[in-house]
């Protein structure tokens, strides 16, 4: 195990990394959780940034902050499912092309300074999406690491991708939804990432651009563990030739530091918990992305009203894809659910997780959240929309089992059947507390991903520029 201050042993000169995370919620925690572990570990750190969903470099004191300008907005509010991945994924690709020369011009500054202050750039931990800036990287002879924000299997998802549009599981066909994916268990056709015809050229594009920014980096680092996915990084730790670090879960062997949230977090609802009995509290969120049908959002205020549990709804700003949405729950919600539970636009989630008082999470399925629910020991209700989200729920209901389906289009009887089963469901909360421990044995001292971490370090340590 290693300690503060190792990072700089073996050479008089203090070693930095930098970082550049994609700017969205998901990618930009993870990256802060992992910046925050070598930072404990006696690196520097710089963040470079877009304008746009920029840090709040106040709340982290101890980095270096460097703006890259070129890329201030992305997709507008309000697209419907079908287009959001698009949309996102078309913005991925502008901030690449707007960031590649003002990124190059920053960072070949910051070279010959550090260079005058005898200081030695150790490397760039990107976000697998930024293989433009990575090259740009690599061409000024500093060595780059990717931090994939996803899980493992969605990864061997990404390396399969070429033989899964030859055999005809890509773009998926409607009838073949509930057929199983044979060369890829667990999935399902329905598993794999969602796409239209229209959307399938911008994901294969996509995948295979994180696929040569994997490739052509020096390791390859996953927020995820080896009890909660051994066959899947196994057979990355076969099939890829960089170095393969699973060091999650990151939020938990990161020192806690000030929080990385966009939004302002609603810290009120944690004393509204305090007053809940254990394990009561149905918590709702849907992530930072991801987005609802008007009607769906009804029909969720309906079940959730007709379950008669305690609830903690985050309702984000723009989570409604309907232009003529006006962003108000359902008359007679509040009448319905008066004193039983907290409606807010954004919570201190991993908090929230960790509270006694929360039993159970309807959640989209985004890699982090499902992370801090596996390590909170709470079994979830799965909507997934979009992207990994769909695979990633297949491994909580079908893998872990710690999980409740909820697909389709949803209606008030089945919204309330699924919190039911999800709430009342002791099997579910013992295998879910039987993962979290699991989970806990890993971020130990003696863990497995402890001792990877300490790999990392070294690895990091022998990294040399060109
Ligand atoms: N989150 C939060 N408050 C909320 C909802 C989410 O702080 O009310 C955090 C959550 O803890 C997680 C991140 O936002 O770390 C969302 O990441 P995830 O991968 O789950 O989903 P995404 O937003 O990328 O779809």
């Amino acid at each position: 195990m290693g300690s503060v201050g190792d990072a700089v042993t073996g050479g008089s000169r203090r070693r930095r990394v930098l970082f550049f995370p994609l700017p969205f919620q998901g990618h930009i925690n993870p990256m802060f959780q992992l910046a925050g572990l070598l930072h404990a570990r006696g690196f520097a750190v710089t963040f470079f940034h877009t304008h746009f969903n920029a840090p709040d470099p106040s709340r982290h004191p101890d980095y270096d902050f460097v703006p890259v300008p070129g890329f201030d907005n992305t997709a507008e509010g309000n697209s419907s499912l079908d287009t959001v991945v698009q949309v996102t994924l078309e913005h991925i690709l502008a901030m690449n092309r707007a960031c590649e020369a003002p990124f190059r011009e920053r960072l070949a500054a910051l070279l010959r300074r550090k260079e005058e202050e005898k200081e030695d750039v150790a490397c760039l931990v990107a976000d697998a999406h930024l293989l433009s800036l990575m090259d740009v990287t690599r061409g000024l002879g500093v060595p780059t690491l990717v931090l994939r924000t996803g899980s493992a299997a969605c990864f061997r998802l990404f390396v399969a991708f070429p033989m899964l549009c030859d055999k005809g599981y890509q773009p998926p066909q409607e009838s073949q939804l509930d057929a199983p994916v044979p060369e890829l268990p667990p999935y399902r056709v329905r598993d794999l990432i969602s796409t239209n015809a229209a959307g399938h050229g911008i994901i294969r594009e996509v995948i295979s651009r994180i696929m040569t920014a994997a490739e052509s980096s020096s390791g390859l680092i996953f927020n995820t563990f080896d009890a909660l996915e051994a066959d899947e990084l196994a057979s990355l730790r076969r099939d890829l030739t960089v170095p393969v670090f699973a060091i999650g879960p990151l939020h938990k062997l990161s020192p806690a530091a000030l929080s990385s949230s966009l939004l302002q977090q609603d810290r009120g609802c944690l004393a509204w918990l305090d007053s809940q009995p254990p394990a009561s509290v149905l918590y709702v969120s849907f992530g930072s992305l991801a987005s609802v049908s008007a009607s769906d959002l009804v029909e969720t205020a309906r079940g959730i009203a007709g379950s008669g549990r305690p609830f903690l709804w985050v309702l984000r700003p723009g989570l409604v894809n309907d232009a003529s949405y006006s962003q108000q729950l359902p008359e007679g919600f509040d009448a319905a659910t008066r004193g039983r539970g907290v409606v807010v636009s954004w919570a201190p989630q991993e908090e929230v997780l960790t509270h006694p008082s929360v039993g159970g999470f309807w959640t989209h399925c985004g890699w982090n959240s499902t992370m801090e629910a596996v390590c909170a020991g709470v079994p979830m209700l799965c909507r997934p929309c979009f992207g990994d989200q769909m695979g990633n729920a297949r491994y909580v209901n079908h893998v872990w089992r710690i999980g409740v389906e909820l697909n389709g289009q949803l209606e008030r009887s089945k919204v309330q059947a699924a919190i039911e089963t999800l709430m009342g469901g002791a099997e579910l909360r013992q295998r879910a507390k039987e993962l979290k421990s699991r989970a806990a044995e890993f971020v130990t001292e003696t863990g497995s991903s402890s001792a990877n971490v300490d790999k990392l370090v070294k690895h990091i340590m022998s990294l040399r520029r060109d």
